[in-house]
């Protein structure tokens, strides 16, 4: 396959990825640069099948495509349009509402809203890379325009457990969970999916987190002084996060994905290089992920 792309312009994207073709010839590299195994029957012979971006198993004739179990899977519009969508939401810094995709591309804002909740669900943490060192760990309300405004604990909003991890630097990564109360087990089971049993966990003096320090070794719980001065870092991350939500998606019906969307580029901003192609192959990676399942 071809050189990483560094941050990959707008323009080296189109001479790249000029037809529907390019796109399925680069899926059907990323699909199986480790070696074609058959689906059905585990035989790594394969011959080409309909066309140039399917392969037939040589022994039981499975046919299976390039896009065939991966997010394109059923893609109801053009393969083109569909890598212009991974694009514009892997490149743009704040990311890029459905409305203006369908602007851009010409797609019903519908398809485009359908397509970019796919893209979010491969932005989710693979959880492979546990968060290590200083992390902090706080629970916030995520609410409608008017947050502030109605009191910490009502109605349409929903309460979000968010770390991030600390170096001399700054913030260098962030995760957050949608959970349903601030219990223990909520809380704890978040924690256990992104930090480290040996990080420094800091939390405040909340009751859901004491039992915690058992599974976190160097775990302490400090008492929250008067807006939050000493986790000022978590505050400016909380800030800046609810910033973009009412700025880009005005609402918090999905708000996990959203949260998937957010720290997914939050997490590589030091690291601008190969995003689109890191995205691409979380993309083909990943199981399907249907209409039905997004609106659950
Ligand atoms: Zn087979």
């Amino acid at each position: 396959m071809e050189a990483r792309y560094k941050s990959l312009s707008l323009f080296e994207f189109q001479e790249r990825f000029a037809t529907d073709n390019d796109c399925y010839q680069y899926l059907l590299e990323l699909k199986w640069k480790e070696g074609y195994t058959c689906q059905k029957c585990g035989n790594t012979k394969y011959c080409r099948g309909l066309n140039d971006y399917s392969r037939q198993c040589t022994k039981c004739n499975y046919l299976e495509s390039a896009t065939a179990g991966t997010l394109f899977h059923k893609c109801k519009f053009s393969i083109l349009k569909a890598f212009y969508i991974v694009y514009f939401v892997s490149t743009d810094k704040k990311g890029i509402a459905s409305t203006e995709l369908s602007r851009k591309l010409e797609l019903r804002q519908k398809t485009c809203w359908l397509f970019k909740q796919k893209v979010m669900k491969a932005m989710e943490s693979s959880q492979a890379f546990l968060m290590v060192g200083k992390v902090d760990v706080d629970e916030t309300y995520v609410g409608q325009q008017d947050e502030e405004a109605i009191g910490r604990n009502e109605g349409k909003k929903k309460l979000v457990v968010v770390a991030i991890e600390k170096n001399g630097r700054g913030v260098m990564r962030m995760y957050g969970r949608v959970i349903p109360t601030a219990a223990g087990k909520h809380l704890g089971s978040f924690m256990k999916d992104h930090i480290s049993k040996d990080a420094d966990v800091r939390t405040d003096k909340w009751s859901g987190y004491n039992g915690l320090s058992e599974y976190f070794n160097n775990m302490v719980q400090e008492k929250s002084v008067k807006k939050g001065k000493n986790f000022k870092e978590m505050h400016r991350v909380i800030m800046m996060f609810k910033a973009w939500l009412r700025g880009v998606h005005h609402s918090v019906k999905y708000l996990q994905a959203y949260i998937n969307e957010y720290s997914y580029r939050f997490n590589r901003h030091l690291m601008k290089e190969g995003i689109f192609e890191n995205l691409m192959l979380r993309m083909v990676k990943s199981q399907p992920h249907t209409y039905k399942m997004i609106i659950n």
